[in-house]
């Protein structure tokens, strides 16, 4: 067994429904097999468990791996392309791109840098939206468990709309995401998910043939695209008939359920998240990508007072990053824009977010997203480099609340020390940042 000498912070308590920050200065985490055992502070855990390893990660906080909920893969090379709304952002930018990914070799290089990038953001879970291409969601699959992550993704279908090389058929959506996820799905920590684009490029009867892949493999995800943009919306209703909303698009086929997670909803009407919340469904919130593309102010109030599960989500590529400590802060300033209508966000609640909510929304509640006995040790170690504004604000912080909004408004990937997922360090360490931190004042007071 091991023990972790840290600052540990993270919300095993829902701060939307009364829970506060867990903070403890000098906490210990004993760790077998990759399972949290028992946790408490330092010094009484190391007597009741004098002979076992510590690896000190002291300066800096740990907290639980990050759970990105809503993010491209294929998009990992389009960040930063500004200037442009959704239809127009996924006609120029995105879908160009998406089209490369025949190529095996090129989803390849692909799956590398985006796995290496969400490990460098801390993330050590997510929800991947896959590729338009069996080969490239192989390979997604294949470099996800060489590094270790938890990932769900799955094969991404359309049938109009988008350019012709990304259109596939019902029957073919069926067969290819069925021998993926014969192969992928349930196997070491990896999920199958069924992914149409969006409604908007999606038929009834594609529809129907993703309903009928979910469920013939048991136990498998389902994600898409909802209400992001005004105009999408319009032309969906345009698509399917005005009387029904986004969300009938998705829930006459029976794919609004407790596994299925929608990205975006910002513009959301109460029926729709009536639905949702009465189905336990997930939302994925995407707070620069929302901001970037000029899609608008995401109504986390109406979600929260009609009990609908939300997390946090990158949307890489509209997205600006893979860090989820933007992501936490551009959250955040959306709704302080918001004035009344918006709900005022604690560092708590930023933590949360993407955190242990997003445990809850891809169904893992327990098992990660906290640092508790009984969960894997999935952590990241956020430590500012010396020197660095970050460290010095971070060692003036006046409380472990204070400490955590310093950490969202000014820490980075290049922040990241170290991640662990089932307690295998996989980033950090040697040619890193070294494994053990010096001792002497921690960052954070408790
Ligand atoms: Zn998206």
């Amino acid at each position: 067994m091991t023990i972790y000498r840290a600052t540990v912070l993270d919300t095993p308590e829902n701060p939307f429904t009364g829970g506060v920050l867990r903070a403890e200065e000098d906490a210990g985490i004993l760790v077998e097999r990759g399972v949290i055992r028992d946790r408490g502070g330092f010094a009484e855990l190391r007597a009741q468990h004098p002979d076992e390893d510590v690896i000190d990660v002291r300066g800096g906080v740990l907290l639980p791996g990050l759970v990105d909920t809503h993010v491209h893969y294929p998009q990992v090379r389009t960040i930063g392309a500004l200037g442009m709304p959704l239809l127009d952002w996924l006609a120029h930018s995105a879908l160009p791109e998406e089209a490369r990914l025949a190529d095996r070799t090129y989803a390849e290089e692909l799956a590398k840098e985006f796995v290496g990038g969400l490990v460098a953001a801390g993330t050590t879970t997510a929800l991947v939206f896959g590729a338009h291409f069996p080969a490239a969601v192989d390979a997604l699959f294949t470099e996800a468990t060489r590094v270790g992550l938890r990932i769900t993704s799955g094969l991404v279908v359309s049938d109009r709309v988008l350019r012709p090389e990304l259109l596939t058929t019902p029957a073919r959506a069926y067969d290819e995401g069925r021998a993926l996820a014969d192969r992928w799905h349930g196997v070491g920590r990896t999920r199958y998910a069924v992914t149409p684009r969006f409604s908007l490029s999606s038929s009834d009867a594609l529809l129907e043939s993703c309903a009928a892949l979910a469920k013939d493999v048991e136990g498998a995800w389902f994600t898409s695209h909802l209400n992001e943009n005004l105009v999408e919306i319009a032309q969906v209703a345009a698509q399917f008939g005005a009387s029904v909303d986004y969300l009938d698009t998705y829930d006459r086929h029976g794919l609004v359920g407790s596994r299925s997670v929608f990205a975006h909803n910002v513009h959301v009407t109460p029926r729709e998240l009536a639905l949702l919340a009465a189905q336990e469904s997930g939302v994925a919130h995407c707070p620069t990508s929302n901001c970037a593309l000029g899609s608008g102010l995401f109504a986390l109030r109406g979600h929260v007072e009609h009990g609908v599960r939300v997390a946090l989500g990158s949307d890489v590529g509209a997205g600006t990053g893979l860090s989820l400590l933007k992501e936490g802060l551009q959250a955040y300033f959306i709704q302080q824009l918001l004035g009344p209508a918006g709900w005022p966000l604690s560092s708590a609640h930023l933590l949360h977010l993407a955190t242990r909510a997003g445990a809850e929304v891809l169904g893992m509640a327990g098992e990660t997203g906290e640092l508790s006995p009984g969960a894997s040790f999935d952590a990241v170690w956020v430590r500012p480099a010396a020197g660095t504004t970050f460290d010095t604000v971070l060692r003036h912080a006046d409380s472990p609340e204070d400490a955590l909004a310093k950490v969202f408004a000014l820490g980075t990937v290049s922040d990241t020390a170290g991640v662990w997922v089932s307690g295998t360090r996989i980033l950090g360490g040697e040619g890193r940042r070294p494994a053990t931190a010096t001792t002497g004042r921690p960052s954070v007071p408790g």
